[in-house]
């Protein structure tokens, strides 16, 4: 079975289109999304791009504060701080990785945790981990909503999720643990790594490499989650994208897989949609 990210999405996204329109007749104004882009990074210039074109789609109103290379941290603390006091703004986001030198961690830190639609800092972390969670780090998120859709068993089962990044691997290992299963985490240092991801009834792949791995790393019938996302060179020159999955070699092996594209990707930027949405509400 293939697990439809981009169906999800388009399902999720109409809902939201709807909540948009209801906050906005209660509070006479639209939901505020600010990006700050620092830099100008061509692949962060497209996140942007698309996550902006994705707010206006459900009736989100975002703004993009553009700042040089050069900014300095002060820079960026003085745009964090104005954008912290502007009522009409419920999620800030800077859009990481920052250039060189800039400190990401502390300066997300400054973002008000009630303002903070990525789920990173360390108030919203925090929640997620004593499963009091505000806003949920958006990718692990939308696995989520990507299991709840098409209704995969999670209770009792064990969960391998690989990679433990602050932004997937441990906000994801929580997410599955607080759903019940049994989760184990393994990362760049796992001994034997394929002997463990066998015993996964869902496997969770965020390793950030490419086509890592195949078969061998899964028992059959296993659920298979993508997070990765490579654009890589075809031997004719031009380029396709692919995950940390050799997605070839699972038909007929998993029972469901994310496909890359349009498995987890379309979710992210939807419960970034999501995140902001709820924290609006939360402001009302
Ligand atoms: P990261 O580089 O921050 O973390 C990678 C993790 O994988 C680390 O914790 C590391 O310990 C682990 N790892 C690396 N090599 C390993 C190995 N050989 N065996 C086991 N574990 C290993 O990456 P990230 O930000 O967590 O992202 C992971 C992947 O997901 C990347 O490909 C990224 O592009 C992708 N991603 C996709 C989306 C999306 O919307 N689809 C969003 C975020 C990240």
């Amino acid at each position: 079975m293939i697990l439809d990210g981009k169906l999800v999405a388009k399902v999720r996204r109409s809902q939201l289109a709807q909540r948009c329109e209801a906050f906005k007749e209660k509070s006479g104004r639209s939901p505020g999304l600010a990006v700050i882009l620092v830099g100008d990074d061509p692949a962060s210039q497209v996140y942007v791009r698309n996550k902006i074109a994705a707010c206006g789609e459900v009736g989100i109103k975002s703004t993009e504060r553009r700042l040089s290379v050069s900014a300095t941290a002060a820079d960026i603390a003085r745009e964090i701080s104005a954008l912290n006091e502007d009522n009409g703004v419920d999620g800030i986001l800077l859009q990481l990785p920052l250039p060189k030198g800039l400190d990401a961690e502390s300066l997300t830190e400054m973002i008000r945790a009630d303002k903070d639609p990525d789920g990173l800092t360390m108030d919203n972390l925090g929640r997620l981990f004593v499963g009091r969670p505000r806003a949920i780090s958006c990718t692990p998120f939308g696995v989520m909503k990507i299991l709840e859709h098409y209704q995969i068993p999670l209770e009792g089962q064990h969960a391998v999720v690989v990679g433990r990044s602050q932004i997937v691997g441990k906000p994801m290992a929580q997410l599955l643990l607080q759903a019940n299963c049994t989760v184990t985490t393994c990362h760049s240092k796992s001994r034997d790594l394929e002997a463990i991801t066998r015993l996964g009834d869902i496997v969770v792949v965020a390793a950030g490499k490419p086509e890592f791995l195949g078969k061998n790393a899964f028992k059959k019938d296993a659920v298979v989650i993508d997070v990765g996302i490579h654009r890589v060179a075809k031997a004719d020159g031009s380029t396709k994208l692919v995950g940390d999955v050799r997605a070839q070699e699972l038909d007929g092996w998993v029972k469901a897989l994310t496909p890359v594209p349009g498995g987890v990707g379309p979710m992210t930027i939807t419960m970034l949609l999501e995140n902001t949405l709820n924290l609006a509400e939360s402001h009302l």
